[in-house]
C-alpha cells in the first residue's frame, strides 16, 4: 500500500489528506510541528472554487457552521468615497458561496475530519521535519528520505523514514521546499506590514459586507467572521496595512513568515484614526480587539518546478503569495484535490506528481505575479492616483468597463470566474473498491 507522508497540518495538508483518503489511499500520515492544533491566526476568505472542493469532500456543512457567507465586497477610497460594491458567492450567481472563516476554525474542522476518517494516528502533532533528501540514491523513481524530530510528553527523539510519496505542505518557510531549492533563503519582504486580529462587537456596528479601503500606503480590510450569536455580537476580522520600519528589516530571517508575532493595538491604531466606511469605524473595531498580530508583507518567488521524483509541494510551500484577493487558503484547498485526482488517475506516481504540477503551477504562478501588482485591489491605488482628494462620481475616475475588466481578469487567472466554477469540479475521482 502506498505510504504518503504530508508535512504540515495546515489548510493545504489537511485538505490533501482528506482528498487522498476519498480517492482510496489508505496509508496517509500528516506530520505537524505544532504540539497541538490550536485556533491561531485570524480570518480568511474561501472563494467559491475552494468551497466547491470542500463540498465534494463532505466537510462544507461543518465549515459553514463556523463561517459567514460573504455577501458583498466594497472598495472605498481613503476619503470615504465608494469605488464599487459587488455581490459575492451565491448572490453573484455562483452555485457555491464565498465564505469568511477564522483560519483556526477551518483548520479545526479539517483536523477533526482527518482524525475521524483516517484514524487518530493519521495526524501526528509535535513532529517536525528537519531534513529531506528527495533522491537519496540519485534515482528519480527512488523514495525520499525524511528526518523527523518528535516530542512525546517529556520524551524527545528523532527518526528517519522513507515514504513512497512526500508532500511538502509546510507553509511559507517550508523545509521540504528548502531541500528542493537549497539557498533560497528567507521570503522576500516588500517593506509593508500587516496588523491583523479579530474583534467581538455588536452586529449592527460591524456591517454585513467585506470592505477594502485606503490609499497608496495604508489599507484596511474588515469583514464579519460569524453570524450574530444570541447576545447579538459577531466576530470581525481586520487586517490593516502600512509601511514597516528599518527595525523590521534588520530582524530579517526570524520575522519573515512568522504569523504569531503579537503587538499592541496602540502601536498602529493612530494611523487609521477617523477611518470610517459604510458606517463601520475602524477605531471602534480596534477598540474591541481580542489580540493583534504583525506580519510582514512577504511572499515567495514563483518556482520553475515544485516536484522532484516522488516529492512535491502544495499550498504556501509551493506558491506563497501576498494576502490579496483571498487566494492563499483558496488555492491550497484546490491543490489538495488536484493532487489526489492526479494520483488516482495515473498508474505511475512520478507521472502523477508531474501532472499535478502541470495543472496547478501555471495558475498559482499567475496569481503570485498578479498579487505583486495588488491583484483586484489595484482599483484603490488607481482611484488614489487619479483623484487623491476623493470624488463625487467614480465612473469619471475609473470607468465601469475598466473596473469590470480588472475583476474579470483576476477571476479568470485564479479559475474562480462564475462559468468555470459552476461547470463543476474537474477533480472528481472514480470510486475504487480496494485501498491503493
Ligand atoms: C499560525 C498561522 C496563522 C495564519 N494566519 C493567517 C491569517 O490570519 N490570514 C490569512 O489569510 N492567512 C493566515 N495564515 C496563512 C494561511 O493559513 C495560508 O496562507 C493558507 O491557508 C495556506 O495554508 P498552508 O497549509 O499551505 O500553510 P500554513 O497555514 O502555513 O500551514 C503550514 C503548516 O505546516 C507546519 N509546519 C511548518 N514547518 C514544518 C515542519 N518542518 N515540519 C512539520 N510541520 C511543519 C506549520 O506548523 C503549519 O501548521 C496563517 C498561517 C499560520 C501558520
Amino acid at each position: 500500500m502506498t505510504h504518503i507522508m504530508i508535512v504540515g497540518g495546515g489548510v493545504a495538508g489537511l485538505t490533501a489528506a482528506l482528498a487522498l483518503h476519498a480517492a482510496g489511499f489508505a496509508r496517509i500520515t500528516v506530520v505537524e510541528a505544532a504540539r497541538e492544533i490550536r485556533p491561531v491566526g485570524a480570518g480568511l476568505n474561501l472563494m467559491p472554487n475552494a468551497v466547491r472542493e470542500l463540498d465534494a469532500l463532505g466537510v462544507l456543512g461543518a465549515v459553514e457552521r463556523g463561517a459567514v457567507r460573504t455577501r458583498e465586497l466594497r472598495y472605498y477610497h481613503r476619503s470615504g468615497s465608494l469605488i464599487s460594491r459587488d455581490p459575492r458567492g451565491l448572490r453573484a450567481g455562483y452555485l457555491w458561496p464565498q465564505l469568511s472563516v477564522h483560519r483556526g476554525e477551518l483548520q479545526r474542522v479539517l483536523a477533526e475530519a482527518v482524525r475521524a476518517r483516517l484514524g487518530p494516528s493519521a495526524l501526528l502533532t509535535g513532529v517536525r521535519v528537519t531534513g529531506v533528501e528527495p533522491l537519496p540514491d540519485g534515482m528519480p523513481e527512488g523514495r525520499p528520505r525524511v528526518t523527523l524530530e518528535y516530542r512525546d510528553g517529556a520524551r524527545r527523539g528523532s527518526a528517519s523514514l522513507e515514504p513512497d510519496l512526500l508532500i511538502g505542505a509546510d507553509g511559507i518557510r517550508s523545509a521540504v521546499r528548502a531541500a528542493l531549492n537549497p539557498g533560497e533563503g528567507a521570503p522576500p519582504w516588500n517593506g509593508a506590514v500587516i496588523w491583523r486580529g479579530v474583534s467581538r462587537m455588536p452586529a449592527e456596528r460591524a456591517g454585513t459586507f467585506m470592505f477594502i479601503a485606503g490609499d497608496d500606503t495604508h489599507k484596511a480590510v474588515v469583514y464579519p467572521l460569524t453570524e450574530p450569536g444570541t447576545e447579538g455580537t459577531v466576530q470581525v476580522n481586520w487586517a490593516l496595512l502600512g509601511p514597516g520600519s528599518a527595525a523590521h528589516d534588520a530582524e530579517d530571517g526570524a520575522y519573515r513568515g512568522d504569523w504569531n508575532r503579537a503587538v499592541d493595538v496602540g502601536d498602529f491604531a493612530h494611523r487609521f484614526a477617523g477611518w470610517e466606511f459604510g458606517g463601520v469605524r475602524v477605531a471602534e473595531v480596534l477598540a474591541a480587539a481580542e489580540a493583534a498580530y504583525e506580519y510582514p508583507m512577504v511572499d515567495r518567488e514563483p518556482l520553475a518546478s515544485w516536484t522532484c521524483g516522488r516529492t512535491t509541494l502544495i499550498g504556501d510551500a509551493a506558491h506563497a503569495m501576498y494576502p490579496v484577493g483571498s487566494n492563499g487558503a483558496t488555492q491550497s484547498v484546490v491543490d489538495g484535490r488536484a493532487l489526489a485526482h492526479a494520483l488516482a488517475t495515473h498508474r505511475d506516481p512520478v507521472a502523477a506528481l508531474a501532472a499535478y504540477e502541470a495543472d496547478r503551477r501555471p495558475v498559482t504562478t499567475a496569481l503570485q505575479r498578479a498579487n505583486r501588482r495588488q491583484g483586484p485591489e489595484v482599483v484603490i491605488n488607481l482611484a488614489h492616483e487619479r483623484a487623491p482628494g476623493g470624488f463625487r462620481d467614480v465612473d469619471t475616475v475609473i470607468p465601469p468597463s475598466e473596473r469590470a475588466a480588472i475583476a474579470a481578469r483576476y477571476a479568470s487567472q485564479g479559475a474562480f470566474d462564475r462559468e468555470t466554477v459552476n461547470a463543476g469540479s474537474p477533480y472528481g475521482v472514480p470510486a475504487r473498491g480496494r485501498a491503493r
